[in-house]
């Protein structure tokens, strides 16, 4: 206190002298002029107050010039500088969108920003940090950070509500101006569920893929000792593990093919195609090509096409519709019929809706959605099944990489389990919808629509339409 007013007395006794200056500057005047009769009482009477305003006036604006009113933002209202810096120390806290908290006195937290107080559920009033975060060990590293001592990150993870993974960093922050509690911690929680999340999908695919091979190498190395052994001078033997043999390297082949199909798809998916396919056109081809399978297992085949052309890569395109086709047919009985639809000019409302309905009882699952920016009008590529179909359960994992239903049957050819994850990865790229649609024991509809290249949106523009 005694300090403040020491420095301000030069100050004030400046402001008096110069006040008292300008008053006795102006009274000399007004003698003058009273002297020489040049002014009545009145004259004297208004110059005098004049004289006493101005004077005033003066004093007044020097002393807020030289010392401003308190910011009525800032809590101690002392040094302007140092409360606009706490101020934007303040907004930036706020506006943080990590977790960061002070924590003071016996784990009291003393400043939550809104990041930290919507992670950890905080109401208006904030408790104790022990109360909010069951963490030992973070609590730990805060009471020996209370202590002035520097801790090493502390990762924690929770399953409940749900699962997630944080790093905990914290600090000791001196507090001087309080002697009996001279350091507070800082704690910044990073949120790294994500990042964890991504590391396990990678170290689960690896695993999934290297078994899968695993696999068929095992049974073809088998296969190969006991060629070399008992089954050497036996040639019905031998012709019978080399079929066995063959489907095993044939499986191979499928499982690298998907998978290099997979990784080329996942890294231009964020790059929308430019060119345009035409969808008869392709199903023709995917038709064409299936025409073995589709006899060998006597399956009745209906299309229904109308002329489509879609914004989109062709090649990736005809893998999903052989995808879907070959699917339907795997999981069918033999005899049974298949139908493929093609329709266009569609508003995503009607592409969204099922085109080729299975009844009321149906599941029905949306595995990728259009995006916003996919354009108004759709065309939609159905493929319905008389098969097995799929349990409601079962819906939500079937674009997952490897994930093949319990007990379904695939012919001879065993399924990677990796044709829908390569239709949704290319659906996504071409921001189109992918739904399926299942009853159990009546069979399944899998639809994508994708948006309809412009120049040709409606049938009668295409050539020959
Ligand atoms: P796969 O190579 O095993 O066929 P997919 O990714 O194409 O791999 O399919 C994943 C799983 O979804 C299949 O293993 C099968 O269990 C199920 N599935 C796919 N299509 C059908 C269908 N039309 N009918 C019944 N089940 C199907």
């Amino acid at each position: 206190m005694s300090n403040k007013n020491d420095s301000e007395a030069p100050l004030i006794r400046i402001r008096r002298r110069d006040t008292a200056a300008v008053a006795g500057l102006g009274s000399m005047v007004l003698v003058l002029f009273w002297m020489f009769g040049e002014l009545g009482l009145l004259e004297t009477v208004v110059a005098i107050t004049t004289i006493a305003a101005l004077s005033t006036f003066y004093y007044l604006t020097v002393r807020t010039a030289l010392n401003p009113l308190p910011d009525p933002a800032s809590h101690r209202g002392q040094d302007s500088g140092a409360s606009g810096s706490s101020a934007n120390a303040q907004l930036m806290l706020e506006s943080l969108p990590i977790p960061v908290l002070l924590v003071g006195s016996g784990g009291r937290i003393e400043i939550a920003n809104p990041a930290a107080r919507e992670f950890l559920g905080l109401g208006p009033v904030t408790g104790h940090l022990s109360s909010v975060l069951r963490q030992p060990q973070v609590l730990e590293a805060v009471s020996a950070a209370l202590r002035g001592h520097a801790v090493e990150p502390v990762e924690y993870s929770m399953m409940a509500p749900v699962e997630s993974h944080v790093r905990a960093f914290v600090a000791p922050v001196a507090a001087p101006e309080d002697p009996a509690l001279p350091w507070r911690a800082m704690l910044v929680l990073s949120d790294e569920t994500s990042i964890k999340r991504a590391d396990r999908m990678r170290a689960d695919f690896l695993a999934n893929a290297s078994h899968e091979l695993r696999t068929p190498l095992a049974s073809l190395a088998g296969f190969i000792e006991t060629l070399r052994g008992h089954a050497k001078d036996d040639p019905d033997a031998r012709d019978r593990f080399l079929a066995i043999m063959f489907d095993q390297t044939e499986r191979m082949q499928r499982l690298i093919n998907d998978l290099l199909s997979l990784s080329r798809v996942e890294m231009d998916e964020h790059v929308p195609p430019s060119g345009t396919a035409d969808m008869a056109a392709i199903i023709d081809d995917v038709v064409d090509v299936l025409r073995p399978q589709i006899a060998e297992k006597s399956i009745r085949l209906e299309v229904n096409a109308e002329p489509a052309v879609a914004v989109g890569e062709r090649d990736q395109l005809l893998e999903v519709v052989m995808n879907l086709v070959e699917n339907a047919i795997k999981y069918s009985e033999s005899g049974s019929t298949v139908t493929l639809q093609l329709c266009t000019g569609l508003t995503r409302d009607q592409a969204e809706r099922p085109g080729l309905v299975l009844g009321d009882a149906a599941s029905r699952l949306t595995l990728a959605g259009p995006s916003s920016e996919a354009g108004d009008r759709f065309l939609a590529v159905r493929v319905r099944d008389a098969g097995k179909g799929i349990e409601r359960g079962n819906l939500p994992r079937l674009s997952e990489r490897f994930y093949r239903v319990d007990g379904q049957k695939s012919g001879p050819k065993e399924g990677t389990g990796l044709g829908l994850a390569i239709v949704k990865h290319i659906v996504n790229r071409h921001r189109g919808g992918f739904t399926v649609e299942s009853l159990p024991g009546t069979g399944s509809v899998f639809s994508v629509f994708l948006p309809v290249a412009r120049h040709v949106s409606k049938a009668s523009e295409l050539p020959g339409g």
